[in-house]
């Protein structure tokens, strides 16, 4: 089906974000799976090229594009290359970075954005900790007032881009009394003292990000760290995970709608019993039921990316577009793997790798069980 949310600009900002993977990232990606992450290299030539700052207002540093079909077109392109440019880049640019434009203050903005835009301040967003992601609100890091300055102890799990990470957006508990209303922001740096992390996480999939556990020991900071308001972390975590989700969803179906086309490609190449092997019934049927699972999974999400232009995108709805997507992603995935054969379970075929790195998507930004709880509840259930 013919798309029609993007126009001649968007066309033209996607071919010169294909020009910049063909040039400086395609011929590295085996290199970015060896080291388990993305070189700083990447950064600063992605922030050169103004794709790290597009939600960044002009005045620090960005690009002031008041368009999210921008960002759209930036996780169809990476994720058409793999899944973990998306995530990673996702988490600096689409997820962690409007936490400081949105609730940062005047002094924060000018102290960190421009690095941000330039690959030179590289963000992840801690909330996730050993003892539980989806409880968000029973997380357990704290913050205990000082004199003028915050004590923070703790620790969190799964951080992408956590290795490498500068400036780290953590959420950790100010009021224990108050439940989710006592849960804070601090943009902790990492080289504060008491900041350390444990290794470069071993993921079944999407090698080519960093993924790390962090420790917080007695890391102290004072009010200039808090990003939004005291006691209000959680209130701000919820209004931002929309658009998160959202971001997911994107990069879910244009990972799977690369590989499907790849495999469509492939099943008219190799032969069995003397023909392609996409044209067995059963598998001309099952690629039609795939390409149309595809189209119509993209033409929610399209609607979806219009809504929150317009700010009126629902949290229902987006999880919606999160569960739906990561669901078609890896049924469609799963099916591709099987059309290859065995070369579906060899690691140098794109489409294995693709289906290692598509699993993790029904598990975080909020678990599909957490989607469906959301939408139950919306039903009033
Ligand atoms: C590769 C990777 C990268 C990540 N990056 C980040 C990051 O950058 N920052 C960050 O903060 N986090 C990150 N995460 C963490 C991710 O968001 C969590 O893993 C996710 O929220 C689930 O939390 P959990 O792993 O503690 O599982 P748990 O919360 O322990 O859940 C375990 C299982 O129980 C189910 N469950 C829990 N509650 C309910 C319920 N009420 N009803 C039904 N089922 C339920 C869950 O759906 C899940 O299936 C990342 C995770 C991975 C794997």
């Amino acid at each position: 089906m013919k798309r029609t949310i993007y126009d001649a600009d968007h066309d033209s900002f996607r071919a010169s974000v294909r020009e910049f993977l063909e040039r400086s990232v395609i011929p590295n990606v085996e290199e970015h799976a060896a080291n388990k992450a993305l070189p700083r290299e990447f950064w600063l030539e992605a922030g050169k090229q103004g794709f790290l700052g597009l939600s960044i207002p002009e005045e620090y540093g960005g690009a002031g594009a008041d368009d999210y079909r921008f960002n759209a077109v930036l996780f169809e392109e990476l994720n058409k290359v793999n899944a973990a440019l998306g995530s990673c880049l996702g988490i600096h640019a689409d997820i962690t970075a409007p936490y400081l434009v949105e609730l940062g203050t005047e002094e924060q903005k000018q102290k960190w954005l421009p690095g941000v835009a330039a690959g030179e301040v590289l963000l992840a967003i801690g909330m996730t900790e050993p003892s539980g992601g989806s409880d968000l609100a029973g997380l357990k890091s704290t913050a205990v007032r000082d004199g003028d300055q915050w004590v923070i102890n703790g620790s969190k799990t799964f951080i992408t881009n956590g290795y490498s990470a500068d400036l780290v957006i953590t959420a950790v508990r100010t009021s224990p009394e108050k439940g989710a209303r006592g849960i804070t922001l601090f943009a902790i740096p990492a080289d504060a003292d008491g900041f350390s992390r444990g290794r470069k996480l071993d993921k079944v999939g999407q090698d080519e990000s960093d993924t790390a556990e962090l420790f917080f020991e007695n890391i102290r900071l004072g009010d200039d760290h808090i990003v939004g308001e005291l006691d209000g972390g959680f209130i701000h975590m919820m209004q931002k995970l929309p658009q998160e989700r959202l971001g997911c969803a994107i990069s879910n179906v244009a990972h799977a709608k690369q590989i499907l086309e790849e495999t469509l490609q492939y099943t008219k190449d190799r032969k069995a019993f003397g023909q392609g092997i996409g044209s067995f019934q059963h598998n001309k049927f099952l690629l039609a039921e795939l390409f149309t699972q595809i189209e119509v999974a993209e033409s929610y999400i399209d609607q979806c990316v219009v809504a929150h232009d317009k700010g009126e995108l629902s949290p229902i709805d987006a999880a919606k577009a999160k569960w739906w997507s990561s669901q078609v992603q890896n049924d469609v995935l799963d099916h591709c793997v099987q059309l290859h054969g065995g070369y579906g379970f060899m690691n140098e075929y794109r489409v294995a790798r693709a289906w290692r790195d598509a699993r993790v998507s029904k598990i975080w930004a909020g678990s599909n069980e957490i989607m469906k709880e959301l939408i139950g509840r919306d039903l009033g259930l």
